[in-house]
């Protein structure tokens, strides 16, 4: 049986206290989805939009739970101000804030601690595609980002190409279900049958409405992880409506 479909807004460095408005109008053009959703607004949001009917998650978090870590959140306060979720190792900030897969892999042992669930990025530059490199360097990330003891409650990947990103450029749907069954073939093998297929494969790299429905047709593909097109209630809502 496939997996039931998540759609995760990744708002960045976007939103204020009004864009709450945008989470009613959400709720109120889709009520009932047929997929799962997360909003991941700025930290600064979290406790504000929490608890409605929006899961909501964070962005990023520190493996300690507590610290002299100036300007960093733990876990355990993205669980406390109400995120069930959270994003790790986002090629953005990979490439900003220079983490590492050993760096993401405490992040994600940190977010099973606090019980989020862990939405793990990974993807490849385009200078790793066009070198043919894009399994390798996958495979790679999801080996050492992913510590042991994932499950299908407690881990997602998401497959973000980093020339996808922002750019309105999407793989094929043959390159893309070649990385998704690639990785859920690593998944299985490491993590067993049961575990290993019901850990959820998003899709993220310029998704919107009009994409949307085509890419979550392609095998192994369970669900999206959406930048740009979840700052809009009319664009998320139409990548809900795809899944
Ligand atoms: C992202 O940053 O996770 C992302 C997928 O962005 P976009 O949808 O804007 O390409």
């Amino acid at each position: 049986m496939p997996n039931r479909k998540l759609v995760a807004g990744n708002w960045k460095m976007n939103g204020l206290a009004a864009s709450a408005a945008m989470l009613e109008e959400l709720v109120a053009a889709h009520p009932t989805p047929a997929c799962d959703i997360l909003i991941c607004p700025p930290a600064t949001l979290i406790a504000a939009l929490a608890g409605g009917a929006v899961p909501i998650g964070g962005q990023d978090c520190h493996w300690a739970v507590s610290g002299a870590h100036t300007g960093d959140i733990s876990a355990e306060m993205l669980a406390d101000a109400g995120a069930t979720a959270v994003i790790l190792g986002h090629s953005e900030r990979r490439a900003d804030h220079g983490e590492t897969d050993v760096t993401v892999a405490k992040k994600t042992h940190a977010a099973w601690r606090a019980g989020l669930l862990a939405i793990v990025c990974v993807g490849e530059t385009e200078a790793q595609r066009d070198a043919n490199e894009t399994l390798d360097v996958v495979g790679r990330q999801l080996g050492a980002s992913v510590p042991d003891g994932a499950t299908a409650a407690n881990l997602a990947i998401a497959y973000e190409p980093v020339w996808a990103i922002g750019t309105g450029r999407t793989p094929s749907l043959e390159e893309i279900a070649q990385v998704h069954d690639f990785l859920r073939a690593e998944l299985v093998k490491r993590f067993g049958k049961e575990t290993g297929s019901g850990i959820r494969l998003l899709y993220g790299g310029s998704v919107k409405p009009g994409n949307a429905a085509e890419i979550f047709t392609v095998g192994n593909v369970d669900g999206a992880l959406v930048g740009g097109a979840s700052l809009t209630a009319k664009d998320f809502g139409g990548i809900i409506a795809a899944a």
